[in-house]
């Protein structure tokens, strides 16, 4: 018998010695305390934990809360400011540079989920992401991570388009994070994760050995350009307040954080924390409540409020409901389509008011807006769409036209169908930035569909 075979019969004896214990470790064992959370992110990229960086430091360093990071790329389509490295080279050094960043505010359980970083098109759609990243094989990573780590808190970038927002990823990821919250407790789901192992001090076990977990509140940030839709949605914490344990502004924690992604900012953190212009560091760092499952506190209040420690019970949500739009319909397609459906699956129900479709675009850009023409009833219909649009627009092109020149486009779309249709705009040159409104009806069977309504906020030249 080698020394580990003595080893294991030693302890299999052992076991069968004290089988209360035994049976009580395997029933319920607690979390391992090196892992074990208070608060998990799930972001994107290398750099985007540093968005919140400041509230992650205060969390961390002032309030002695445990956070562990997931990030569901590594970030190597991006630059490289300071060497040649790209593509999976890249990805190495990023890796190493988030682990250093978030050392800095005391966070050393990261992990990468290594889904490809998807190159930014112009206009971004979080499907093109959730599919570029395996969507079910990092799917079953977020929920694997939450079991590992039971946070009683889950924060993750908000899965919208927005303006300003301006990388698919940062939405995807959002979308798997609001799905692992989701389906974390109910043991049917990755039922693997959360099979006892054969032997677990023993080897080759492929049951996980992990437990299933509902965390307690999910909260959202977001890169957009503009805030105001976030007033009164959930907290909002100063960056130029001062920590009490390390004596300078959380701007200060913040900046010192990304200064250790250098491939992405090259020495421009260090000069901002040399020179002491923390202009980019020092705004008010607002969340949204997206769900509590828990009682007390209110919307606005501190992120751990209400968080009492101990399992609650798994929340099912809603799921999808097939919707009664009518026998003839016309919305916006992929990723507003998708949203539509997805919050109120996932109980998001401020998701839901919080923004109209929006989208930013820049000065005489070209740019594509995919819509859906639903018709349920039975039998062949034509929509005939219009696209009603401000001075100074123009259609590149539009998928299907037929004998109607522009501005109407026929669309036949046969019994109980839905009908994909593209439509590439221009958008005017503007001095000056501004928001202005773009919407599509149809006449169908005789009858007036829609509007489909988007706000595109044009980049002044
Ligand atoms: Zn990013």
């Amino acid at each position: 018998m080698n020394r580990a075979l003595r080893l294991r019969s030693l302890i299999t004896c052992l076991a069968f010695t004290f089988p209360h214990a035994a049976a009580a470790q395997a029933l319920n064992p607690p979390p391992d305390p090196r892992f074990k959370a208070d608060i998990l992110v799930i972001a994107p990229h290398p750099d985007d934990e540093s968005t919140i960086a400041g509230y992650l430091a205060k969390a961390v360093l002032d309030e002695h809360r445990h956070v562990a990071v997931v990030f569901t790329t590594r970030g190597d389509a991006g630059q490289n400011l300071v060497g040649y490295e790209q593509a999976r080279s890249l990805a190495e050094i990023r890796e190493m540079e988030t682990r250093q960043a978030l050392a800095s505010i005391g966070i050393t359980n990261v992990w990468f989920i290594r889904a490809p970083d998807t190159w930014a098109q112009d206009v971004s759609d979080v499907l093109r992401s959730l599919e570029t990243s395996n969507h079910g094989s990092a799917l079953g990573e977020g929920v694997r991570f939450i079991r590992l780590t039971r946070p009683e808190v889950v924060i993750a970038m908000l899965p919208a388009t927005v303006v300003g927002e301006n990388h698919e990823d940062h939405q995807a990821s959002g979308v798997i994070a609001t799905e692992a919250f989701d389906l974390a407790g109910d043991p049917t789901k990755f039922p693997e994760q959360v099979a006892a192992p054969e032997d677990h001090l023993w080897y080759g076990n492929l049951m996980e050995g992990l437990h299933t977990w509902q965390p307690k509140k999910l909260y959202y940030y977001t890169d957009a350009s503009h805030f105001e839709f976030m007033n009164g949605k959930g907290p909002e914490y100063s960056m130029t307040a001062v920590s009490p344990s390390q004596h300078v502004s959380y701007a200060r924690l913040a900046a010192k954080e990304l200064s250790f992604h250098l491939t992405q900012y090259g020495d421009a953190p260090a000069q901002a924390l040399a020179t002491g212009n923390l202009h980019d560091f020092d705004q008010p760092l607002p969340f949204v409540l997206a769900k509590s499952l828990v009682g007390g506190g209110s919307v606005t209040g501190d992120i751990m409020d209400g968080i009492r420690p101990g399992a609650i019970q798994f929340a099912p949500v809603r799921g999808y409901r097939p919707e009664n739009t009518g026998p003839l319909s016309i919305e916006l397609g992929e990723g507003w389509a998708f949203y539509k459906r997805f919050y109120p699956a996932h109980n998001l129900d401020v998701m839901s008011t919080l923004l109209a479709p929006e989208l930013g675009v820049g000065s005489g850009s070209h740019f594509p807006v995919m819509l859906v023409l639903h018709n349920e009833t039975d039998k062949a219909v034509t929509f005939r769409l219009h696209t009603q649009l401000p001075p100074g627009w123009s259609v590149d092109s539009t998928s299907q036209q037929h004998s109607h020149p522009w501005p109407v486009s026929e669309f036949a779309t046969p019994a109980h169908s839905d009908y994909p249709v593209r439509i590439r705009l221009v958008a005017p040159r503007l001095s000056q930035s501004q928001w202005q409104m773009i919407s599509w009806t149809a006449d169908a069977d005789g009858q007036q569909v829609g509007p489909a309504t988007l706000h595109v906020y044009v980049g002044g030249q």
